[in-house]
């Protein structure tokens, strides 16, 4: 079976976003944890992570995917900034220990004019601060579109952050299939190229889930502007190789196309009927 979500907004809390989920034939979600132009966040309600966690378990879901907020740098030049993004990833992962055995995916950030070692060393230094052997929870790197100053914009810059972070199994990547895209990675004439590329850099047992998103933009273009599904310069039938892809096939797949829910019900049918059970 396909395992397929899309972004859902948090405000009505764990056991909406499920029952959205099913409503449009979903069987895994993503959402913000907190603001994601802020860090503002809600209070935990474990009732309704209770009935959540009632409510999904005989529904076959697949895990779920937490995204920071878009504001949190690590890699800052800006030493406030970086301890923020500290306290608040460190805040975030304590509180997915309340839906156990998921993922938490950030962007690693923007180093802007500090250099990629310098950036990458504080985002090893965050992660090796905050990261502890008892949470259930995977942390994912998402690859980035390559935008100004972006660290992640190569799956070699990902491994780079990974292969110092001392807890490495609480470490996994997201892959965005317009961030790739965009960073120059052609999954459209190419797929099983960049799959073996990824495999031998960072290694598929890495991969934990992907963002299934067209692009507005042509391959390298550096830009990270999402299109629906089929309507970009990725296309239908390349995303259909993607989720068929039988290293790719299992994971979750999360949409972030610019849709309401009655959009991505639709994207969600036709990504269903192409997929090859
Ligand atoms: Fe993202
Ligand atoms: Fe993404
Ligand atoms: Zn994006």
């Amino acid at each position: 079976m396909l395992n397929i979500g899309c972004h859902l907004s948090a405000s009505k809390g764990f056991l909406n976003m499920a029952k959205e989920a099913v409503s449009i034939n979903a069987n895994t979600f993503q959402f913000f944890t907190r603001n994601p132009r802020g860090f503002k966040a809600k209070d935990i309600d474990e009732k309704d992570i209770n009935k959540f966690l009632e409510y999904i378990s005989d529904k076959n879901f697949a895990p779920i995917v937490a995204h920071a907020p878009y504001t949190l740098n690590a890699c800052s030049a800006d030493e406030k900034i970086r301890e923020l993004a500290k306290v608040t990833m460190a805040d975030d992962l304590r509180r997915m220990e309340y839906v156990p055995n998921n993922y938490y995916n950030f962007h690693p950030g923007s180093h802007v004019k500090q250099g990629v070692e310098v950036g990458t060393d504080y985002i090893v230094e965050m992660l090796n601060s905050i990261l502890t052997p008892q949470q259930t929870t995977t942390v994912l790197l998402e690859t980035m579109a390559g935008k100004g100053s972006e660290i992640g914009r190569s799956f070699n810059e990902l491994k780079d952050i990974l292969d110092r972070v001392e807890l490495k199994e609480k470490m996994g990547v997201c892959l965005d299939t317009c961030h790739i895209w965009d960073g120059g990675y052609n999954i459209v004439d190419d797929l099983d190229r960049v799959v073996d590329e990824f495999d031998s850099i960072i290694g598929l047992d890495k991969l934990y889930a992907i963002h299934l998103n067209d692009s507005k933009n042509v391959m390298n273009s550096h830009k990270d502007r999402h299109e629906t599904i089929g309507n970009g310069h990725i296309g239908l039938e390349a995303l259909a190789r993607v989720i068929n892809h039988p290293q790719l096939r299992n994971l979750p797949f999360e949409l972030e196309t610019p849709n309401d829910l009655q959009g991505y019900a639709k994207e969600i049918e036709i990504l269903r009927q192409l997929y090859n059970e």
